[in-house]
């Protein structure tokens, strides 16, 4: 793969449409912890309560598939400051770095991407 930069015209408007995209949110230890934190919750209450296990995929948040994420709420997310990484790092994530379909699809509900001709830029 050629050496690429992060194209930081990207810029996010806040739209929301990601967090209603079909997809999985997956949830790493250190998000769990930030977001019972936030909720003020305890990592267990948390985890019974919000946390998934799929096979195959990991630790996953409720809805992102064929429905909404269970913490977007009135057009925003309700737990933005303690927000996934996954959340966090849109669009730049390596699925969509090296598969130029991906891309195109994020591009179909991302107004942010749609904005952009790449994502990321080759490296000078
Ligand atoms: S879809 Fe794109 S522009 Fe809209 S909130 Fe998500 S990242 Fe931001
Ligand atoms: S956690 Fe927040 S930012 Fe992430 S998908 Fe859910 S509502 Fe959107």
């Amino acid at each position: 793969m050629k050496k690429t930069k992060l194209n930081k015209a990207f810029k996010c408007q806040a739209c929301g449409e990601c967090c209603k995209v079909d997809g999985y949110i997956h949830v790493t230890k250190g998000d769990i912890k930030n977001i019972a934190t936030y909720m003020k919750l305890s990592i267990e209450t948390f985890r019974d309560k919000y946390v998934l296990w799929v096979k195959a995929v990991g630790r996953v948040l409720p809805g992102g598939v064929r429905s909404s994420c269970i913490f977007f709420e009135k057009g925003k997310c309700a737990i933005y400051k303690a927000r996934p990484v996954q959340c966090r790092t849109f669009p730049y994530w390596d699925m969509i770095k090296k598969d130029k379909k991906e891309w195109k699809y994020a591009k179909t509900y991302c107004p942010g991407c749609t904005d952009l001709k790449e994502l990321y830029l080759e490296a000078k």
